[in-house]
């Protein structure tokens, strides 16, 4: 028993050493009206909410991470979603990370999800429920082909592709990344009706999960849109460039400083400082 709790100590103690921004530290949603401030990469959130972790339509992983937290219109989102999905038989939605607390910069694994507009909603819809241990470890399905040009085709069930349909026909939903094979499998089922392909986006990695971002709220003045997604389905010459060599001295990382918090994310950091002395 000793052990155990000594093993514990050592693990709290070295998650909170990887705790590498000050983001990590801020446990509760900051009180106010809901605001999403700054760019989905560079941003905070003041009235976040946590998404409720008993539902019926879906289920929430990694919940000892406490990403679950999100503007109120992402909430709404995953329950209008997640409702469809079973109103239509197709299965159990898997949420993964939202944001934290007060959203910003993570110390690893994300970029984005910073402002509490952007959730990870898994590729899979298991026909029943998981248990707690397996959404404790869940076990992501591959569903791109080793050679990264398709998808797997026992993997991909036509669930899969209503699922990713039902969320880009959302208005609040401006962008789905997914993996650059997964859109091409989209492209090729799609037929006549393909106007929600144009807010799919091919992007690296993606291959078990979908990225759903929404649009700035209407009442968040200091939150930053991107442009919307070039016109068209998005199947063409872009989708192709992702499967073609990559051209010498293209895709060298370059290592950039983190940009200037917007000032309403540093005042509430400030504030949460001043308040933990
Ligand atoms: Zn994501």
């Amino acid at each position: 028993m000793k052990k155990s709790l000594l093993a514990l100590c050592a693990l709290l103690l070295s998650a909170s050493s990887l705790a590498a921004t000050p983001w990590q530290r801020v446990e509760h949603p900051v009180s106010g009206s809901p605001r999403a401030i700054g760019q989905f990469a560079n941003g905070c959130i003041i009235g976040a909410q946590a998404l409720p972790i008993e539902a019926e339509n879906y289920q929430v992983m990694r919940q000892d991470q406490r990403r679950y937290f999100g503007h109120p219109d992402l909430i709404l989102f995953i329950q209008r979603l997640s409702t469809r999905v079973s109103n239509l038989g197709l299965g159990e939605v898997l949420i993964g990370d939202m944001g934290m607390a007060a959203g910003g910069r993570f110390s690893s694994g994300h970029a984005s999800h910073q402002s509490g507009l952007d959730v990870d909603i898994w590729l899979q819809l298991p026909k029943r429920r998981w248990t707690a241990q397996q959404l404790l470890k869940p076990q992501p399905l591959d569903l791109v082909a080793a050679d990264g040009k398709q998808v797997v085709t026992r993997h991909w069930q036509p669930e899969i592709n209503n699922l990713i349909k039902l969320a880009a026909k959302d208005n609040d939903v401006t962008r789905i990344f997914v993996n650059p094979a997964i859109k091409r499998q989209l492209c090729a089922d799609a037929g006549s009706d393909r106007d929600w392909l144009r807010k799919v986006r091919p992007w690296f990695g993606h291959r078990a999960h979908m990225h759903v971002r929404l649009r700035c709220p209407p009442e968040s003045l200091e939150c930053r849109d991107q442009a919307p997604p070039p016109a068209g389905d998005g199947c063409g010459a872009e989708l192709q460039s992702w499967f073609e060599p990559a051209k010498p001295g293209a895709g060298t990382p370059v290592k950039h400083l983190p940009p200037p918090l917007p000032p309403s994310c540093q005042a509430l950091l400030d504030s949460h400082r001043l308040q933990e002395r």
